[in-house]
């Protein structure tokens, strides 16, 4: 009996006091740029992009405001993407509004026109003043809480599979090249965020030609219950190939108004075999009515934005709740069978 109550002692001891039981994540607004913050069960955060620069520090101050409701006062691990505007640009306000605990990148900018060099200097002086790892594809990002695998960096992807994962692509065989992007999006760090049984996929703004290396001739990363649209759902990503081949129950389009959510891309990510729902943080006005999701599941539906958000919430059986905080519509995933 003394045992049991040792035992009871320890256990409640080493759960904090606000421990949630599962990993939250938001895709917070930042009209067509990136910021998804993780939260884990132990307490930590990673926030994967930070919107852009300019605007008096608008998109840092969604981001803190969203953090700050989270109870999150720190970022353990802010993950950079690659080195556009829309990804890297608010670091520095970022930077002035929540501690930095290790910079994420994937190393140097390919791009070194005077803008983009302007850009990632910004960046760098930033960075250098907190520790700092560059990760490559099948690396480990070690968040305690989550899995964090990173898929594809500086062009390369993984070369062999992930557990479970391996079978032969059939989309393959219909689908072509693209010519070379010789931009900072082929360089994207794509991770795969694994919860339990619950698998989210995130290859930031990774084009064409570098996602098919992930999943022909045969899949390498296996299916995820949520997709986040590669390149807020342009068409100059999101090839039926790997978005078919991933298997997506839900997708999350990080777009703006006029900035994403491409009509080609939206057709493909619907027509995805195990697709249920499409939750976007805009409407997307050049897709037409026909390719955006219904109204209750897009957070912006006109061009005037506010702070805003998607939320998911996972669980370690595969179950996850996803919440508009437009209108607070909600829905929960039941666990695959
Ligand atoms: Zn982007
Ligand atoms: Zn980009």
């Amino acid at each position: 009996m003394r045992t049991f109550f040792v035992i009871l002692l320890f256990v409640q001891l080493s759960v904090p006091a606000h421990a949630a039981q599962g990993l939250d994540v938001y895709c917070i607004d930042v009209e067509g740029g990136q910021a998804t913050l993780f939260v884990t069960p132990a307490g930590k955060a990673m926030l994967v992009d930070t919107g852009w620069a300019g605007f008096n520090g608008r998109d840092a101050d969604r981001i803190a405001t969203v953090a700050k409701a989270a109870g999150v006062t720190r970022l353990d691990y802010l993950l950079v993407t690659h080195y556009h505007l829309d990804h890297v640009g608010g670091v520095p306000q970022l930077a002035e509004r929540l501690p930095v605990g290790t910079y994420v990148d994937h190393g140097r900018s390919v791009e070194t026109d005077p803008e983009a060099a302007e850009l990632f200097h910004a960046y760098l002086r930033v960075r250098d003043r907190a520790s700092h790892l560059i990760v490559r594809a099948g690396d480990r990002i070690p968040v305690e809480g989550m899995e964090v695998r990173v898929v594809a960096s500086t062009g390369q992807g993984i070369t062999r599979p992930l557990t479970g994962a391996g079978d032969p692509n059939p989309l393959c065989a219909s689908t072509k090249s693209r010519e070379v992007d010789p931009s900072e999006n082929a360089q994207s760090i794509g991770i795969l965020i694994e919860f339990g049984k619950f698998r989210m996929i995130d290859l930031g703004d990774l084009t064409w030609n570098k996602e098919l290396q992930l999943v022909c001739p045969s899949n390498l990363l296996g299916r995820v219950d949520v997709y986040l649209a590669t390149h807020h759902g342009l068409d100059e990503s999101n090839s039926p190939a790997i978005v078919h081949a991933l298997r997506p129950r839900v997708a999350v389009i990080n777009n703006g108004s006029n900035k994403g959510g491409s009509p080609e891309a939206l057709q493909t990510i619907r027509t995805s075999p195990s697709l249920e729902d499409i939750w976007q943080l805009h409407y997307a006005q050049d897709a037409g009515k026909e390719n955006n999701a219904p109204e209750p599941f897009i957070v912006n539906v006109d061009q005037e934005s506010s702070v805003s958000w998607i939320k998911l919430e996972a669980q370690a059986d595969g179950q996850f709740t996803v919440t508009n905080s437009r209108n607070g519509k909600t829905k929960t995933y039941l666990p695959r069978p």
